[in-house]
C-alpha cells in the first residue's frame, strides 16, 4: 500500500487544491459520516450548479494523494460540463481527467495523478468492477503490482 504513505506535504497539497477549487466557485463538501454503505467511495460531483462531495473516510483508506487526484478529477467533470455540456459516459471520464489536470495549477497536481486516474478509469471500463468496498480494496491491494509495466511518470 505504498500509495497511502502519509506526509504533511500531501495533506497540505490536498488542502491547497480544495482551496483552489472553492476559489473557482465550486463548493467542496464532505459526505456525512456513516451516511450509507458508501464509505469506500472517494468523491462525487454534480454539474449544475457545480458541487463536489468528498468522503472523509477516503483519506484513511486511500491516502491524501489519491483523494487529491479524485478531487482534481471531479473538478475536471465540472469544468468539462461547463465548457462542453458533457457529463456522463466513458469519454466524460477520460476528458474529466484532462480537464482537471489542465485547470489546476501544475504544482498542485500529484506526480502520480495519471496513474491514479488510470486505476479508477478501470471501474468504468469494466462494468461493475468496483461495485463494492471489498472489490475496490482488493483492486487497490493488487495494484500497481499487476500493472507493474505502467510508468510512474504521472502521464
Ligand atoms: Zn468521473
Amino acid at each position: 500500500m505504498r500509495w497511502t504513505a502519509e506526509t504533511c506535504e500531501h495533506k497540505t497539497r490536498y488542502l491547497e487544491v480544495e482551496a483552489y477549487v472553492k476559489d473557482q466557485g465550486v463548493p467542496v463538501a464532505y459526505a456525512p459520516a456513516g451516511a450509507s454503505d458508501d464509505s469506500w467511495r472517494v468523491g462525487r460531483s454534480s454539474p449544475n450548479p457545480p458541487c463536489i462531495v468528498i468522503w472523509p473516510t477516503a483519506f484513511e483508506i486511500y491516502g491524501w494523494e489519491i483523494v487529491t487526484s479524485v478531487l482534481i478529477h471531479e473538478y475536471g467533470h465540472c469544468k468539462l460540463y461547463e465548457a462542453e455540456g458533457i457529463w456522463e459516459g466513458i469519454e466524460a471520464e477520460r476528458n474529466a481527467n484532462d480537464y482537471g489536470s489542465r485547470q489546476v495549477p501544475p504544482n498542485l497536481v500529484p506526480a502520480r495523478y495519471g496513474e491514479h486516474r488510470r486505476f479508477f478509469l478501470r471501474s468504468y471500463e469494466t462494468q461493475g468492477r468496483f461495485a463494492s468496498r471489498d472489490q475496490l480494496l482488493e483492486a487497490i491491494r493488487d495494484w500497481p503490482a499487476k500493472d507493474g509495466a505502467m510508468s510512474a511518470d504521472g502521464q
